[in-house]
């Protein structure tokens, strides 16, 4: 039954939903407050019905921005607290570049050193060549001039994970309640806090409303009646008015159907997680044709609930305008926001460009749909905020599988204690000017 009220209502059953839940409710506990009747979790589908249940999974710190790094540094903590019950695989990552990321990734590498996050940095053509040779006999991608080889993290698999996470929380009294969709949000007449959600199975009262709504946090935005529009301070300074608030992008993904052990290192060991970015010319391995002189970037993994090689690509932005993008179905269920065969050209041509095991490998790709849509902030980094008092949005900017930790994080803000590692990412920061730092990545999330 649609419970009338609670005190601290979490919409989304995904990654933040539910980290943010299992969290209150260890706080709670601590407390000697029980959890059943003041934690709940809705969700118009289901535990993993969105983003989080078709990650890649790919957890990393390789982030040029600071403040993405310390937090990612907590989140890894995070994952590394129960590796089986995360289904988490701490393989380590790999971050082989070409010449034009070299400075931007050196400095990654100082700045992990310092924040104690170990990883090794290789530089140089020839030394970069050997280190990857070392690793992979069959190495062979050209005009890489540094590796950085990050020591923690890897990657978890996307639905195991979420409903590991989801059976922490349920074990601790936590409620999560499929079927139930948000339609309206509530406020007081005079402060303006949310007094409550109206939903499909009727209307729930609320003390405190948390969003973690990923690709939908667009219509939560629209419900909450913030800015569609903003003002923006660039980093030279220069405001920018009317920049859209929300922007989707669709993430490129796909699986290569071989043993995943095809992918076993000289060693016989499971590999990093490898993302290669460069700007060598990128040639068909299926006629030779030229696919790119740009720079481009790929990365994969071997991985055995994908069944196989998975991985992905630079994303693409959707031009539709983001009122009218159809978020539903959503993921590979979608009809319009799918990887297809441009995508699967790409991708296993660059799996070839990089190791001779793949050559001819183009008849093995899963000719599946697969991929999704993320949305977007105007810098591509994350929202973590308090709107009228007691309306905190997870909007993390489609960075958020790897974000294991933001949810304590959030609950630890809602229960009072603001967290400094949260505070690079709130919604002032556009019209201050307080913007991460980009790099010279081809992706919008590094
Ligand atoms: C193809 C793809 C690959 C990715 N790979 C990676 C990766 O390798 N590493 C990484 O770190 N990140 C990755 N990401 C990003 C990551 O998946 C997301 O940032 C993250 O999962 C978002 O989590 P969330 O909890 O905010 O939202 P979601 O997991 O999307 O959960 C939101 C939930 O809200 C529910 N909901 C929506 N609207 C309503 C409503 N009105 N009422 C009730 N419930 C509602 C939905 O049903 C859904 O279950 C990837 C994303 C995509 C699309």
């Amino acid at each position: 039954m649609t419970p009338k009220e609670v005190q601290y209502l979490i919409v989304g059953a995904g990654i933040h939903g539910l980290s943010t839940a299992w969290r209150i409710a260890e706080r709670l506990i601590s407390k000697g407050e029980t959890v059943e009747d003041k934690v709940i979790v809705i969700d118009k589908s289901g535990i993993a019905a969105g983003a989080s249940g078709i990650a890649c999974g790919v957890v990393r710190n390789n982030y040029f921005q600071p403040a993405m790094r310390n937090l990612m540094a907590h989140s890894v903590g995070v994952w590394e607290s129960d590796p089986q019950a995360f289904s988490y695989h701490p393989v380590g990552y790999l971050q082989i570049s070409c010449d034009s990321m070299r400075q931007d990734v050196s400095q990654i590498f100082s700045e992990q050193q310092s924040i104690g996050y170990e990883s090794v940095f290789i530089e140089g053509e020839k030394k970069s060549e050997q280190y990857m040779k070392n690793m992979f006999d069959d190495w062979q991608a050209k005009g890489i001039t540094s590796v950085l080889h990050e020591k923690k993290g890897g990657y978890a698999n996307n639905t195991k994970s979420i409903y590991g996470l989801a059976k922490k929380a349920e074990q601790l009294g936590v409620r999560i309640i499929s079927g139930i969709e948000v339609k309206e949000i509530k406020s007081e007449s005079v402060s303006k806090s949310i007094k409550s959600v109206v939903t499909n199975k009727g209307t729930i009262s609320c003390n405190h409303l948390i969003v973690g709504a990923g690709p939908w946090v667009r219509d939560f935005w629209n419900m909450l009646d913030l800015p569609k529009v903003i003002t923006l301070k660039d980093l030279s300074g220069v405001s920018h008015d009317n920049v859209d608030m929300w922007r989707f992008w669709q993430l490129e993904e796909g699986v290569l159907q071989v043993e995943p052990e095809l992918l076993k290192t000289n060693d016989g060991e499971m590999p990093p997680v490898i993302h290669v970015d460069t700007d060598a010319p990128l040639i068909s391995d299926v006629d030779g044709s030229v696919i790119t002189e740009e720079m481009w970037g790929i990365y994969y993994k071997p991985d055995w609930h994908f069944g196989g090689i998975q991985g992905g690509a630079s994303p693409y932005k959707v031009k539709t305008p983001v009122d009218k993008v159809a978020i539903d179905p959503y993921g590979p269920s979608s009809p319009e926001f799918v990887s297809g065969g441009e995508f699967a050209h790409m991708w296993v041509s660059a799996l070839a460009h990089c190791h001779k095991r793949f050559e001819g490998m183009m008849p093995k790709y899963h000719n599946e749909p697969s991929g999704g849509i993320g949305c977007f902030t105007p810098d591509s980094f994350p929202v973590f905020d308090c709107f009228f008092d007691n309306a905190t949005i997870i909007a993390d900017s489609n960075h958020g599988y790897k974000m294991l930790g933001v949810g304590r994080l959030i609950a630890d803000e809602v229960m009072g204690e603001k967290q400094d590692l949260l505070e690079p990412f709130r919604f002032e920061r556009f019209e201050k000017g307080n913007l991460h730092p980009t790099s010279n990545s081809p992706f919008p999330w590094s």
